[in-house]
């Protein structure tokens, strides 16, 4: 049954991973399990006292998998297993082999197999602690992984209570008695371990498909739906807003007319990673109409916006172009607006939109602030 189930999850998260390729978790959750039914049906039907190799072959292929899964729950977030775990369990499989010099007793190699089984599991812990906020799957994951670690610290404890005997009648006692117990709670934390990578993979799936749909094609900034997950997380208290800049291209109808529309695009994609480069430390860069741009300022830095949005007008004028476009120079009237304490974000934007309006009006290529003076709200030409 175990088996048959392991290789249900094995297939099902080969095939994730080969419709979607970026899904990198579900390559390693594959080969773990993988690796874990091999071990687990050729445990099941070898002799206890029989071939030593065939013994350290299963306990090898205990090892790898536990290295493989937690690989897989870090893989979700770009990190890998430290690399001191990946030697330990090399050295592992090397130390556990039959018929070496330093061969320990029996009862110690029980111990030392647990104990290292713990350690690789207990070594995805800090990074998994640190991320378990992310979102309730991430919580999730640290728990199943902190579980399967102390379960594994438990059993060096019982097995250092309980040495086994040096003799092939002791040896197989333990593998009647104790050992039994050792597989089925194996057996059941791989299937839970199972069941989270598959909702971890699950959930990833869908969060990736969201924030695709959340990224503008052709700038690779953030659209419309993007800025609106931000407004959201502002309300929901996970990032702060502290002004808002709207940027719109001055007469870009005319680059089209003039060079087409591909130089169009080129010219907006040149725009997005000037603004990106500009503000991505401070804020996030959306691309929120055909030659509209909103920029949304981190609070800590909301205090300097005005220079902000003249760095985003000077920005932009100061981009050179190659071919025919060289002749063009391109320019931006840039609003901007300091959000107050009582004010929504939308409502900010829309002030920051009022002041771009503005600066159309006055000339274009202008930087315009809605800022409060004297108790009012006023709109004020800055450069
Ligand atoms: P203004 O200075 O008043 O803002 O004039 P404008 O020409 O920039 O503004 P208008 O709103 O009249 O025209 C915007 C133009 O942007 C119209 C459209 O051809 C162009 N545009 C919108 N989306 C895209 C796009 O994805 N690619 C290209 N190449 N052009 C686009
Ligand atoms: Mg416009
Ligand atoms: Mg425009």
């Amino acid at each position: 049954m175990i088996p048959a189930m392991y290789v249900l999850l094995t297939v099902a998260l080969a095939i994730i991973a080969l419709v979607d390729r970026r899904l990198i978790a579900a390559r390693w959750a594959a080969l773990g399990f993988a690796i874990a039914c091999v071990s687990i049906i050729v445990d099941g039907y070898r002799d206890p006292g029989g071939d030593r190799w065939i013994s350290w072959f299963t306990v090898a292929t205990h090892f790898l998998p536990l290295l493989v899964m937690i690989q897989a729950f870090l893989s979700r977030h770009g990190r890998n297993a430290p690399r001191f775990v990946v030697i330990l369990t090399l050295v592992a499989c090397i130390f556990v082999m039959p018929n070496m010099v330093w061969a320990p007793p029996y009862w110690l190699r029980g111990v030392l197999v647990q104990v290292t089984c713990a350690t690789i599991i207990a070594a995805g812990l800090p990074t998994l602690w640190s991320l378990r906020k992310k979102s309730t799957v991430d919580l999730i994951a640290f728990c199943v992984v902190l579980g399967a670690a102390l379960s594994y610290a438990g059993r060096s404890i019982v097995m250092f209570l309980n040495p086994i005997g040096d003799t092939p009648q002791d040896v197989v006692a333990f593998y009647e008695g104790l050992n039994i117990i050792f597989h089925s709670a194996s057996a059941l934390m791989g299937m839970s371990v199972g069941i989270v990578l598959m909702m971890t993979i699950g959930y990833d799936m869908v969060r990736g498909r969201a924030e695709e749909s959340e990224i503008d094609p052709l700038t690779l900034l953030g659209n419309r739906r993007g800025l609106d997950r931000q407004i959201s997380d502002d309300d929901a208290g996970k990032c702060s807003v502290g002004g808002a800049l709207v940027i719109d291209l001055d007469h870009f109808k005319r680059v089209n007319d003039q060079f087409g529309h591909d130089a169009g695009d080129q010219v907006l994609r040149a725009v997005g990673n000037r603004l990106r480069s500009l503000f991505e430390e401070i804020g996030c860069v959306y691309r929120t109409g055909g030659e509209e741009f909103v920029v949304l300022i981190d609070e800590q830095q909301a205090e300097g916006i005005a220079a902000l949005a003249s760095s985003a007008r000077e920005g932009i004028s100061d981009l050179t172009f190659d071919g025919v476009l060289s002749r063009m120079n391109v320019t931006a009237s840039v609003g901007f607006h300091r959000r107050e304490a009582s004010e929504i974000v939308h409502e900010a934007i829309q002030r920051a939109d009022q002041a771009v309006y503005c600066a159309k009006t006055d000339g274009r290529d202008r930087v315009v602030g809605a800022v409060k003076e004297t108790g009012f709200q006023v709109l004020k030409a800055v450069a």
